[in-house]
């Protein structure tokens, strides 16, 4: 097994660090800065780095991008993510990420012109919807909103939420029932709708642990009355929304997974820093007790090991695709967002007030990074299908529902 980078990574990696030294960290602070615009912030950054041959590392040459495999864009993940700003630099950030990678693969002629052009070329933002308030996310092929046909136009009535990026975002790709009569799994589609389209309203940034956010950092509750949109409007086959969003999700969860590391990294850094400078007690830094030290063991040993996890799983989706490894991507799901959860606590834990602060970047963190068990699955949902894929190797049959 061979899941190496090739050679040309790491001079890569060593001219991102620096491009994150000079460009990327030194903006963190208007995160916390509700009159500072992101897109201010972001807008400049992106053109330093378009300028440096840095811009969307996953997609390919042909479309603007580095054409970076799988593995390799998992490695620059994880040197992006150690900054909240870092795959905004690159324009590499979710929801834009997945929406662009559908909207290649999927995308009608007409739909690569008006939306994907502009996305690739870090004009415009986008947003996905497909959970709702009423029905659990964790069940997609269990959803209540819907499109009908209304002589050449479908109309769209719904409710969703957690629509990430939704603020200020140019459209929307949205997941409604088309086709309740068929298969379960055939019976949704998706759709590519501007954020102007008349019957479409965004309610507002849902606040998350009193955090508002706007703008790429923010989640939508949106609105479809009656929102009528052209035929063309369809994304992909109708009925074909379920396989459409499972595409998104597998190479999605490697991206997640290696930003998580990225955070976990900056983390284990900041609470190295506090442990061997703040002192405790005269010529006593914090360092030298026997709990901090154990935490930085666990840290340096869980991270390395989620890595080489993460890595195996890329390069399996590589070698043998994305179906053959559902368990291995469910796993470093669960895996991954876990020890970035426990890393985080313990670096807050050593910087002590300071930690909860937003004088440093891990309150920023910690909030946004709460939901890592719950989106992109629910950690509870992905450990079934783990343990589910074990015990079939036992014999093990699912109940008749
Ligand atoms: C930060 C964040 C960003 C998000 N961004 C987006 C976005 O851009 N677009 C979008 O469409 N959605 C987004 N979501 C929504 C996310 O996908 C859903 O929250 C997720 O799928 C879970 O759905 P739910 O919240 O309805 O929880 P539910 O489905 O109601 O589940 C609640 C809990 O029940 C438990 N549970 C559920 N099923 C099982 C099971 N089979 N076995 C055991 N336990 C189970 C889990 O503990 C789970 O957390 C985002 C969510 C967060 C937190």
């Amino acid at each position: 097994m061979d899941f190496l980078p090739p050679p040309t990574i790491p001079p890569l990696i060593e001219q991102l660090r620096a491009f994150m030294e000079t460009h990327v960290l030194p903006a963190e602070s208007a995160m916390h800065n509700a009159s500072v615009s992101l897109s201010d912030t972001i807008h400049p950054i992106q053109e330093a780095a378009r300028e440096e041959g840095l811009w969307m590392p996953q997609i390919p040459k042909e479309q603007g991008g580095m054409g970076l495999s799988l593995l390799e864009h998992a490695i620059v993940s994880e040197v992006l993510g150690e900054s909240p700003l870092g795959h905004y630099a690159l324009n590499c950030q979710a929801p834009d990420a997945g929406n662009m990678e559908i909207l290649i693969e999927y995308g009608s002629d007409v739909q690569k012109e008006r939306f994907l052009a502009p996305l690739l070329r870090g004009e415009t933002r986008s947003c996905f919807a497909m959970t709702e308030p009423e029905r659990p996310g964790s069940n997609p092929v269990w959803l209540k909103s819907h499109a009908r046909m209304d002589e050449d136009e479908w109309v769209i009535n719904g409710h969703k939420w957690f629509t990430t990026g939704a603020d200020g975002a140019d459209f929307v790709i949205v997941m409604v029932l088309t086709d309740p009569g068929q298969k379960l799994h055939q019976r949704a589609s998706m759709f590519v709708v501007p954020m102007d389209a008349d019957g479409l309203t965004l309610v507002r940034n849902i606040p998350v642990m009193g955090d508002v956010g706007r703008e790429w950092a923010s989640h939508g509750e949106l609105r479809f009355d009656g929102c009528r949109v052209p035929e063309h409007s369809l994304l992909g086959e109708r009925g074909g929304g379920f396989y459409v969003a499972q595409a998104r999700l597998g190479p999605g969860r490697i991206h997640h997974c290696m930003r998580w590391i990225g955070v976990c990294e900056r983390a284990l850094r900041m609470m190295c820093e506090r442990a061997a400078t703040r002192e405790v007690a005269p010529d006593d830094p914090l360092g030298n007790r026997q709990t901090i030290q154990n935490w930085i063991a666990e840290s340096r040993a869980e991270i390395d090991a989620a890595r080489l996890l993460v890595l195996r799983a890329a390069w399996k989706i590589q070698t043998i695709g994305a179906g053959s490894s559902r368990a291995d991507i469910s796993a470093i799901k669960f895996f991954v967002a876990d020890i970035m959860q426990r890393v985080l606590d313990r670096s807050i834990q050593t910087h002590g007030a300071l930690g909860i602060t937003d004088d440093t970047v891990l309150s920023t963190f910690y909030r946004h990074e709460r939901g890592a068990r719950i989106y992109d699955g629910p950690d509870e949902v992905h450990k079934g299908v783990v343990a589910r894929n074990i015990l079939q190797g036992y014999g093990l049959k699912r109940p008749k529902r």
